[in-house]
């Protein structure tokens, strides 16, 4: 990778990561002359090239131990025990859907435009 843009690391969060300084948001990662955005909300349809540095970037850092959690606008995995799970973000389907609560729906419409991750205890 040659850059990253990130949109926020810590912030006064009593309810999400941030708060403790373990929460990083990505936006885009740039190889090269490639691109990409961790947003399918108000960014069109990537390019191959670029949806396989996300499935690159993204796959790295849930095989890694240090991270908890990976939450983008493709898919969300939590690690964390107790509250683990690992599925396609469906943000795009509207709620309600299926057996989704709407809890873990409002948690996908959250990382729609970004790469939310965790890092471990
Ligand atoms: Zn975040």
């Amino acid at each position: 990778m040659d850059s990253i843009q990130v949109s926020s690391l810590w912030r006064n969060s009593a309810t999400s990561p941030h708060g403790s300084g373990r929460g990083i948001d990505i936006v885009a990662v740039t190889r090269g002359n490639l691109t990409v955005r961790f947003n399918n909300s108000t960014v069109g349809p990537q390019s191959q090239a670029a949806m396989a540095l996300r499935n690159e970037v993204y796959n790295s850092m849930v095989n890694d131990q240090r991270v908890s959690q990976a939450l983008d606008p493709w898919w969300v995995k939590s690690k964390i025990p107790g509250n683990t799970y690992n599925q396609p973000n469906v943000w795009q389907q509207g709620y309600p859907n299926g057996n989704l609560s709407k809890k873990r729906y409002n948690f996908m419409y959250k990382h729609r435009h970004h790469l939310h991750l965790t890092i471990r205890r």
